[in-house]
Formats: structure tokens, C-alpha cells, sequence
């Protein structure tokens, strides 16, 4: 076969389909950009799993009609400049790709209008191409519309799942934003509120919120400090678990961690407080010194790398257990066994 150069538009849409792996993704990519727009009331509206509508409503700083023109190109981004300012990332996002990405591969309309501007832009986008740009009235703020995700690429949206799986994973995400920021939510799928919350909200209420089965009461708070790391948040009392890890929600720097070492540390903080086969919650915030942590690993962001991470476990398992043995009537019970 001969060897060719792809066009810019196949290269794209490649790359899209790493950046955009489910709704979910969009989703998480459009949340970022209005919390590092500096939003504090945010709208997540979505239908049938985010396949044919998803639409995120932000109130933060706003985009010019450059701007936005700009914002849906390749490697565009306000956040970063040069390679060193990997190193103090304050924002979520930096790698400037979402919104190419997304745009893309969907129907995209983005209304904007910064605070000190009196008019809006509204400019839709079909596979990223601007097809309609026009002023139009709308408060100050950004809204991004994402219409039929991977219309014009039929075997990605072949492997979107379910209305029913898609639309559980935006869900899930949105409870993570709602545990780590402080800002106004709204979650609005198929027509129907799931979540309204105030930025005003303490942490246990939201975590009561979204775990409705539990109340203040099955909760210790932890708290700790270090020079170069801090470990915060909630852990359930041992009688309270699930036969899942669903409850068991880790940030670092912010960011939502999957790590199956973090779940197994935890669980060992517990260790025979536990019984058999059942999962406590612990939403728990980790805040290491930026320099120790690598997020730049993978495009989703799902994983970070920490160079002593051992040291930050080893504290993380002692607290559980001495919060565990205080709180809890545990130690009585071992004595009088
Ligand atoms: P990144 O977030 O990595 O910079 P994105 O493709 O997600 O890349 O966004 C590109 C740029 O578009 C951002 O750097 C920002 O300047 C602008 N932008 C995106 N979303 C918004 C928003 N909701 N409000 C204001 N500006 C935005
Ligand atoms: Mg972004």
C-alpha cells in the first residue's frame, strides 16, 4: 500500500475519538472549561445519555467572537504558554483539544458574551466548520450546545453505549464535580432535575445528597497536614458500607482519581472493622505539592503519577485506623471479647 499523508479533517477525527471516549467525556471536557472560565453557577442539561443534546450553561468570564473561532481550533488554549507552566497547573485544562475534538465530530453552537461586552456571539458548528455567525442577546457567560455526537463518524457512534449507560455516566461524573468544587449545580437529564445544589453546601451534606441511604451521623471527618501534602474528607463508619466500591471517591489536587491501590489502602485503614465482602464510603481529598505529581499523563487526566506516593498511603491507611478507633466503640469491643 502506498504510504500517504492523512488530511487534517481524518487526523481529527481520530484524535477526537481519544479525547471524546463516551458522552461522559464531553461532558467532563465542557464542566472544566466553565470552572476554569471561573463560573460559579453552572447548568448541565442532557438527553437520551448525552447521544443527541448536551448542553452546559456557565456564567464565567465569557468568550469574544475570536475567541471562539479560535477555541475550536487544534492546540488552542488561554491556560498555558510554554512547557514550564506544566508545572504549576492551577486549571483543569491545558491541553487546548476539547473543543476541537468535539466539535468535530458533532452539531456544536456556542453563545457567549464576557461581562464587559453587551452582546453575545452565537456561531454554530457543523464537524467544527462555522456554518451560521450571528449577535444575538444572552446573559453574560458561555453556553455549549453538543448535538449528535459522532454523526459523521458512524463507527464511533456504533460504539457509544445505551441511552440508559451513557446517561449513568454523566451522572457519575457530575457527582464528582459536585464533591470537589464550590459552585452552583444544576443537572437536568431527559427533562427531569436529578440534582440541584448550592455553592453554599457543606461537603457532608452533598455527600448526603448524593448518597441519599446515609445521614451526618455515619460519617467521621478526617483532617491532616503535612508540609507537602494534605489528606481531607469523609470516611463512613465501619456498620456503613456498600457491597461495592461505588462510595469510595479520591481526589488529588482536585482532580478525581480511579486508583485500585487507593481503594485497597483505604480498606486496609479499616482492615477487621470490616466485615467480609462489604465497601465503606470515603470521599476523600488528597492535596500534594504540584511538583510531586505528574497529571500530564494521559488525555482523559484519569491518572496521575505521584513520585512518594508510599509515604502519602502509609499516613493515609494511620489515619483511618486512629480515627476509626477513636470514633467508634471499636476498641471497647476488642476488650471486652
Ligand atoms: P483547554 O481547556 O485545554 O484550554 P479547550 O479546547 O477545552 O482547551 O478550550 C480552549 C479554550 O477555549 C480555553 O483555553 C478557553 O480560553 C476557551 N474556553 C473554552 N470553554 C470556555 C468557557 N466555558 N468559557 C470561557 N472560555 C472558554
Ligand atoms: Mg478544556
Amino acid at each position: 500500500m502506498a504510504i500517504v499523508k492523512l488530511p487534517e479533517s481524518v487526523i481529527m477525527k481520530i484524535a477526537a475519538g481519544e479525547v471524546v471516549t463516551g458522552t461522559f467525556a464531553v461532558v467532563k471536557e465542557l464542566f472544566e472549561n466553565a470552572i476554569d472560565a471561573h463560573a460559579d453557577n453552572i447548568i448541565i442539561e442532557i438527553k437520551d445519555g448525552g447521544k443527541t443534546y448536551i448542553r452546559i450553561t456557565d456564567n464565567g468570564v465569557g468568550m469574544s467572537e475570536e475567541d471562539i473561532l479560535l477555541a475550536v481550533q487544534p492546540h488552542t488554549t488561554s491556560k498555558i504558554k510554554e512547557v514550564e507552566d506544566l508545572y504549576s497547573i492551577h486549571t483543569y485544562g491545558f491541553r487546548g483539544e476539547a473543543l476541537a475534538a468535539i466539535s468535530r465530530v458533532s452539531r456544536m453552537k456556542i453563545v457567549s458574551r464576557r461581562k464587559n461586552e453587551n452582546i453575545a456571539t452565537s456561531i454554530e458548528f457543523v464537524g467544527g466548520e462555522p456554518i451560521n455567525i450571528k449577535k444575538v442577546a444572552a446573559s453574560s457567560g458561555t453556553t455549549i450546545e453538543v448535538r449528535d455526537l459522532f454523526f459523521n463518524v458512524p463507527a464511533r457512534r456504533k460504539f457509544l453505549k445505551s441511552a440508559a449507560i451513557e446517561g449513568r455516566m454523566i451522572t457519575e461524573i457530575i457527582e464528582k464535580f459536585i464533591l470537589a468544587t464550590n459552585v452552583s449545580i444544576s443537572y437536568i437529564k431527559d427533562n427531569k432535575s436529578i440534582y440541584s445544589i448550592s455553592k453554599n453546601m457543606k461537603l457532608l451534606e452533598k455527600i448526603n445528597v448524593i448518597f441519599p441511604e446515609t445521614s451526618k451521623e455515619d460519617f467521621f471527618r478526617i483532617d491532616y497536614e503535612e508540609p507537602w501534602f494534605k489528606i481531607k474528607g469523609f470516611i463512613s463508619h465501619p456498620r456503613v458500607t456498600r457491597n461495592n466500591r461505588t462510595a469510595q471517591i479520591f481526589f488529588i489536587n482536585n482532580r478525581y482519581i480511579r486508583s485500585g491501590d487507593l481503594f485497597a489502602v483505604f480498606e486496609a485503614g479499616y482492615g477487621e472493622m470490616l466485615e467480609s465482602r462489604r465497601h465503606p464510603y470515603g470521599i476523600i481529598f488528597f492535596d500534594i505539592d504540584p511538583k510531586e505529581v505528574d497529571v500530564n499523563v494521559h488525555p482523559q487526566k484519569l491518572e496521575v503519577k505521584i513520585s512518594e506516593s508510599r509515604i502519602i498511603y502509609n499516613k493515609f491507611k494511620r489515619i483511618i485506623r486512629e480515627t476509626l478507633i477513636n470514633q467508634t466503640k471499636f476498641k471497647m469491643a476488642i476488650n471486652i471479647e
